[in-house]
């Protein structure tokens, strides 16, 4: 029985046949996985099979929020989006804030599963436990913030909320993403896995309450959370003012702000022209998901050149990496241009900046010519080149055709040797760090069971010289990383991905009280009680349920790898200067990271008697 937190439901809906189902949320799951991406792994592991094509009507998409979405415990209004990822072939698990999460709670459903394939152009429309399909052919081609809006205009409900996909995930580009507002569920091309579906969006609305198990426990709980959030100095004012769209100057002060394809990390570095005052005169508003105190989310507007006027939520960090020092584009208003025309033709920023730097690195080296690229003097710092291109990647249109389904496949197509500068891990572009000068996180990249995400572990121990949980670390050394990769993995997945708390927190505030503070909560809300060991075994059990889906999808220890440029080219400028990660490193990292996981050490897989351990008993036999 659920005393709170959960709703104990799943809304299954299947667009071959316009069905849809309400099941039961086994108690056991709910206490194993606790939500967002433990209940996306567990119904992925479970339903989907690991050779399935991603973008076949057989593979799904789970939306699934945390146990304390839609309370007001702070900064919970998460989901997960999970599916087999069209861009790297693994698990593809992405989050999202904003308000679609708690309204998908308050229409009564921790989890809605998506299945099949509608035979045109379809929206759901989910009103508390009633569900219509649409025809979506008047949106079909739009972008997603028109998409929104004539929903709900159609709907005749301004609250409605809506997740969509844009011009890109219709043109299944494997960069695509899903947007809620302005917000991404971004990286693996899970849009593309909605457009192969024909499902151009879901609209939900609820009124449905989220109870809690135990009030007391709750205030206690809630105001201990609160408590340390106000007294932490690093979320407010400065985080919660700024965002972390002025990571370029922390980043770049480390030697690990990525430049121009990764060719040019620490030579170039617009901490100038991306700076305090260049932010500030374009910022007139914040935003925030539900229920968040923080709003790190800035609203701004472009003031120079063609750009002027355009106005987008962010760029935030990645973005300002993406479309800044990885295209070496120094032009901060060309950077909100590229993020708000990304949102709108729902493409993920990191991904497509990704791409674009690798082509603008083949034209600089003579790989590629204005013939190929259809007249587009694609040199880095080339900001118009970069917004043209954009949309060429999300329409198929010419060049951007070879670019659109992400830089291993553009490497594959265009050859010529183009594959060393393929900046990728199982085929996901890399996200803002230059782990040349950040160890543990490069082990991170090679081994997130995403690919090259930084958020499913990433190393804040050397991006925010924090010393949780081993005291200080060494950013430029390999020493003792795999056993902190695997610490940030699994605590991350236990008390972030899972519980869709805001892993802003987990960063800046709570490392040290993480899975108690999580504990806490979950008894609180819910009434299941955990110890902080059992929070980060949960972790632990959806990182090895992934593990073994990827293992079964073909991928193993060779996969765990890194791009060959990080491997034998040292940084040449900057705080890193010298550094790599060099085979030999990264051979000694995975020892001990598979060592700390209990997995075999020459394939990567995980063992038997670790799968009995995680109660995974049933991923030990598929393995065997
Ligand atoms: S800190 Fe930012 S991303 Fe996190 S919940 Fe709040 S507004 Fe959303």
């Amino acid at each position: 029985m659920y005393k709170g937190g959960y709703t104990g439901k799943i809304l299954r809906v299947n667009l071959t046949e316009q069905s849809a189902i309400e099941e039961d949320l086994p108690l056991e799951i709910a206490k194993d996985f606790i939500g967002g991406a433990g209940f996306g792994i567990k119904y992925l592991y479970d339903e989907v099979e690991a050779d399935t094509d991603p973008m076949g009507p057989d593979n799904k998409l789970i939306f699934a929020s945390g146990p304390f979405s839609g309370t007001t415990i702070p900064c919970a209004s998460r989901m997960a989006v999970t599916g087999k990822s069209p861009l790297t072939g693994a698990v593809g698990m992405a989050l999202s804030g904003g308000y679609f999460p708690v309204e998908l709670k308050f229409a009564g459903y921790d989890a809605l599963i998506i299945e099949g394939k509608a035979k045109e152009p379809t929206y759901v429309w989910i009103k508390n436990g009633d569900v219509k399909f649409r025809s979506a052919k008047k949106v079909w081609g739009m972008k997603t913030t028109d998409t929104q809006q004539i929903i709900k205009n159609e709907l005749n409900d301004q609250n409605v909320r809506i997740v969509c996909i844009g011009p890109a995930g219709e043109n299944l580009s494997k960069m695509s993403c899903i947007i809620n507002e302005m917000r991404a569920a971004g990286r693996k091309g899970l849009g593309a896995v909605m457009g192969s579906k024909n499902l151009k969006a879901i609209a939900v609305r609820g009124t449905h309450k989220v109870s809690i198990a135990d009030k007391e426990k709750f205030r206690i709980a809630k105001g201990a959370f609160s408590k340390v959030m106000k007294d932490c100095p690093s979320l407010y004012p400065k985080f919660s003012k700024v965002g972390t769209g002025l990571g370029v100057i922390g980043m770049s002060g480390r030697g690990i702000f990525p430049a121009k394809n990764f060719s040019a990390t620490g030579e170039f570095t617009p901490v100038e022209e991306f700076g305090v005052d260049v932010q500030k005169i374009r910022t007139i508003g914040r935003e925030s998901c539900y229920g968040c105190p923080v709003g790190c989310s800035q609203l701004k507007i472009a003031k120079t050149g063609p750009y002027i006027g355009t106005l987008t939520e962010g760029p935030e960090y990645e973005t300002t990496f993406a479309f800044g020092g990885q295209t070496g584009v120094d032009n901060y208003d060309a950077v909100i241009a590229a993020d708000r025309l990304s949102d709108e033709l729902g493409l993920d920023t990191v991904s497509a900046g990704g791409v674009i730097g690798f082509a603008m690195e083949l034209y600089e080296k003579g790989i590629l010519s204005k013939e190929d690229t259809g007249g587009l003097e694609l040199k880095f710092g080339n900001h118009e080149a970069m917004v043209t291109l954009l949309r060429k990647i999300a329409f198929r249109e010419g060049f951007g055709d070879i670019l659109s389904d992400g830089v291993k496949v553009a490497a594959a197509k265009i050859g010529k040797g183009s594959e060393q500068y393929a900046m990728h891990v199982k085929g996901l572009e890399l996200p803002g760090y230059d782990v040349r000068g950040s160890k543990a996180q490069g082990l991170n990249y090679a081994t997130a069971y995403t690919g090259a995400d930084h958020n499913r572990g990433y190393a804040f121990q050397e991006i925010k010289a924090s010393s949780v949980p081993i005291g200080e670390v060494d950013r430029l050394s390999i020493e003792r990383k795999g056993e902190l990769t695997k610490w940030n993995q699994d605590v991350r997945t236990a008390t972030c991905d899972a519980p869709t708390m805001c892993a802003f927190l987990l960063d800046l505030v709570v490392a040290s009280i993480a899975t108690r503070n999580t504990a806490d909560v979950m008894e609180a809300v819910t009434g299941l009680v955990y110890t902080p060991d059992e929070i980060q075994k949960v972790g632990e059990r959806i990182n090895n349920l992934a593990r073994v889906f990827n293992i079964k999808a073909g991928f193993t220890r060779v996969d765990d790898t890194l791009p060959k440029r990080l491997m034998t080219e040292p940084l040449k400028e900057g705080a890193a200067k010298g550094h790599v990660i060099s085979q030999d490193d990264l051979n000694i990292m995975l020892d001990e990271y598979y060592k700390a996981r209990g997995w075999d050490l020459k394939t990567g897989t995980p063992t038997k008697e670790k799968l009995i351990e995680l109660g995974l008993g049933y991923a030990a036999e598929d393995l065997a």
